[in-house]
């Protein structure tokens, strides 16, 4: 142990490259909400593009959990959903980014999952409250290994995503349907922060979200980027 400090100072935490010996290690996990017109409608809320803007919730770099991991049901709630969203992983800095050079900051994509504690987000948000208790907790940013930008054929504003939970298809959409698209949430991100490399951008979730319990496989997909597979235990 370091004479410097009182507790063992923790390891970064590190998401796998595909194809790539190094790691991502991430600084910040940033997520959207309400980026689907869809399903900003089942939560209730109605999105005008015209009058207003993306809004962000962050979760602890510790949240990350990857991809193919078995994890506990999580402490006080008994309405815990999933999302599915595409992940953008950040490659250099840059603050008040135009959207135009929105994609020369973007090292790679992933496959996410952003659990979420339902009952606790929205009880926060009807009153007002601030929504960390319901987004950032343990093992709530779930994680396939990232997909460097140029290995990616596809066009990440237009594909599919989707979600199974045993094998039932709950969650299935395209990126088309963002309200914001991926440059348009760089440009204003940034002007709120300086963005870093290793930060994560969880891009939102399409409808369809729902509630998961112990003993649930949950599989995912965004087409021609990722896949990712959960356990609840
Ligand atoms: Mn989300």
């Amino acid at each position: 142990m370091s004479a410097e400090t009182l507790f063992p100072v923790k390891p970064p935490v590190l998401v796998p490259v595909v194809n790539q010996p190094r790691k991502f290690p991430v600084n910040r996990i940033f997520c959207v909400g309400r980026n689907y017109m869809a399903h900003a409608a089942e939560m209730g809320v109605s999105v005008d593009k015209t009058t207003q803007s993306p809004f962000y919730f962050l979760k602890d770099a510790s949240a990350y959990v990857p991809s193919g991991s078995a994890i506990p049901y999580p402490l006080k709630t008994q309405n815990y959903h999933h999302e599915i969203e595409l992940v953008l992983a950040i490659g250099k800095a840059g603050v008040n980014i135009k959207a135009e050079h929105a994609f020369d900051y973007i090292y790679g994509y992933a496959c996410g999952l952003d659990m979420t504690r339902r009952d606790v987000q929205l009880a926060a948000r009807d009153q007002g409250k601030p929504w960390d208790t319901g987004k950032n907790f343990a093992q709530s940013a779930v994680m396939s290994d990232i997909i460097p930008a140029e290995d990616i054929q596809v066009d990440v504003n237009a594909v599919n995503i989707e979600l199974r939970v045993n094998g039932q298809t709950t969650q299935s959409s395209n990126t088309q349907y963002f309200i914001w698209n991926i440059a348009e949430i760089i440009e204003d991100l940034s002007t709120y922060y300086e963005l870093q490399p290793g930060d994560l951008i969880f891009t939102g979730t399409p409808e369809g979200v729902g509630p998961v319990i112990s003993g649930d496989l949950l599989e995912g997909s965004v087409q021609g980027v990722a896949e990712i597979k959960l356990h609840i235990r």
